[in-house]
């Protein structure tokens, strides 16, 4: 995406809010200032790695108005922390990062839970990357039954396995704005920096060909379970991800559309 059209580049106000406010902060504070048109959002996005979950959340995220909440990033940003500044926990969760494993349960569980505040935003919100096991889908369940707030959807993005292993190995993210790109397929306009920011563009460790193997093998057996559970729970939304991101994120709005319709 070119920073002219993207609004969070334009409006300091929404920044605060995007997927960099969930850091900073265990009650992020953006009710006020994106009010959406309407019902909020409460969106989970499923899809194997690679299959652009990170991109469509940053668009429905400027469309829907809800907030963009991913858990690689928090772990992202915790590994950049100082290593004495991390707890035990923590640092067993980076290894399993760079090994491309899911880091466990109970520790992404705290993590999401000192973000309650996000979950009950008034303005609703896009999970990307969480749930990704059946256990981590029961305790979001449990904490959003408890708070009496309904999940609108589960948008199930799918692609070919070969497509998948290209896109991963051609990503390249900022460091900074954490805009997402490809070497061939959504280039920069200078090679290695960040179109939007002048960031740093840097390869996740986990894209590199030894840890993709293990993603994938990790989102068959962990996160493929869930494509059934929402969809025996009647939330889940398939979406074709081939395209270009706007064809795919217009695509993925009319199913809610129609299936907001058609609930009604
Ligand atoms: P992502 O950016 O969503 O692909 O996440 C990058 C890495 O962070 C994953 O490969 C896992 O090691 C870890 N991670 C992120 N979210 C979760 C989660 N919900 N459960 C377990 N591990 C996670």
């Amino acid at each position: 995406m070119s920073a002219q059209n993207n609004p969070l580049k334009e409006n300091p106000a929404q920044n605060k809010n995007g997927r960099a406010g969930w850091f900073q902060t265990s009650s992020a504070d953006c009710a006020d200032v994106r009010k959406a048109n309407g019902s909020p959002w409460r969106l989970v996005l499923l899809g194997a790695p690679g299959v652009g979950k990170g991109t469509q959340a940053d668009l429905l995220d400027q469309r829907l108005h809800a907030c963009h909440l991913s858990t690689g990033d928090l772990f992202r940003a915790a590994s950049k922390q100082k290593e004495c500044d991390q707890s035990p926990a923590m640092k067993a969760a980076m290894d399993h990062m760079r090994r491309g494993e899911l880091v466990p349960d109970a520790t992404v569980w705290e993590m999401v839970r000192e973000r309650t505040d996000c979950i009950r935003c008034s303005s609703g919100f896009v999970l990307d990357g969480f749930p990704r096991t059946l256990g981590q889908a029961e305790s979001l369940k449990q904490l959003m039954e408890s708070e009496k707030i309904p999940l609108s959807a589960v948008v199930n993005y799918e692609l070919p396995l070969a497509e998948i292993v290209a896109r991963l190995s051609g990503r390249r993210t900022c460091e900074k704005c954490k805009a997402v790109y490809h070497v061939t397929g959504q280039p920069p306009k200078v090679e290695g920096v960040c179109d939007r920011c002048g960031g740093r563009l840097f390869q996740r460790e986990d894209d590199r060909p030894e840890s993709i193997t293990v993603r994938m093998a990790a989102y068959e057996r962990s996160t493929a379970p869930l494509i059934q559970f929402y969809k025996s729970l009647g939330l889940l939304v398939s979406i074709t991800a081939t395209g270009s991101p706007d064809e795919i994120c217009a695509r993925t709005i009319s199913a809610l559309e129609t299936r907001t319709k058609i609930a009604v």
